[in-house]
């Protein structure tokens, strides 16, 4: 999976997405990063990329020409699938969730172009982008962080990224539930102890008592996710 992000503050993606399990993954070629500066596609010598929004307005909007050209450049090394998804991180798209994270892993290569300031001209999204993603109901400065948060969600789902591939498949929103809680050494902290059916060796228990602990926390910290589990199985 080779990610193509186009963005005005290259150093945001470094250091999201060049530290910890990605930044290993990056390092090991399981995942490629290209990192194209918009800023490189300036209009003129003075470096311009945004400019006043028309009809008046707060802030300023990235121009549509240094978008557009970025893009082409990514898509011009884009090696394979020709039909590349181009994703445009925005408060008004689709909420990025864990369906969408392995949806977009079956990809081979993705290309990201993040706004900033007010955002990008409507008619330049209208022509280049296919997915327009939220990751959430709030408003952030840059689409730099929702780039690295997609970067990071779909990484991980790339075999040999996780050392232990089999920890993705437990993890919450996998099963449709949140899962269920865990703890290390020591086995009493702060006079708090260790569920002792996990100290007990019982495998069959241990995993009874995860899945009870995960309806529980499912029900009670996001009780829509629990009625739709129930209703895919007839239960509810
Ligand atoms: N004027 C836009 C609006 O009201 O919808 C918001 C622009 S925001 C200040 C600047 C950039 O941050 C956007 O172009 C987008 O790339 C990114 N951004 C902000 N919030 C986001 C979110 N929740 N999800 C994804 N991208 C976001």
């Amino acid at each position: 999976m080779v990610f193509h992000i186009l963005t005005l503050f290259p150093e945001l993606i470094k250091a999201a997405a060049l530290t910890s399990i990605t930044g290993r993954a990056v390092r090991q070629e399981l995942v490629g990063l290209d990192i194209i500066d918009i800023r490189d596609f300036s209009i003129n010598r003075y470096g311009s990329v945004d400019d006043y929004p028309y009809g008046g307005g707060a802030g300023m909007l990235m121009m549509c020409e240094p978008v557009f050209n970025a893009v082409a450049m990514a898509k011009k090394r884009v090696t394979g699938n020709k039909e590349t998804r181009v994703l445009y991180p925005t408060p008004q798209g689709r909420i990025f969730d864990q369906s969408m994270a392995h949806e977009l892993s079956g990809e081979e290569e993705l290309i990201i172009v993040c706004g900033h300031y007010e955002g990008v001209d409507e008619r330049v999204i209208e022509e280049v982008v296919t997915d327009p993603v939220s990751i959430g109901d709030y408003v952030l400065t840059g689409g730099e962080l929702p780039a690295a948060v997609i970067m990071d969600a779909v990484s991980r789902l790339i075999p040999g990224v996780l050392h232990n591939g089999s920890s993705a498949d437990t993890e919450s929103f996998e099963n449709g539930l949140l899962e269920y809680p865990q703890y290390t050494r020591p086995e009493i902290w702060h006079g708090k102890e260790v569920p002792p059916v996990l100290l007990s060796g019982d495998h069959g228990k241990v995993e009874r008592w995860r899945f009870h602990e995960s309806l529980k926390r499912t029900g009670e910290r996001r009780p829509e996710l629990l009625r739709k589990w129930l209703k895919e199985r007839g239960i509810w």
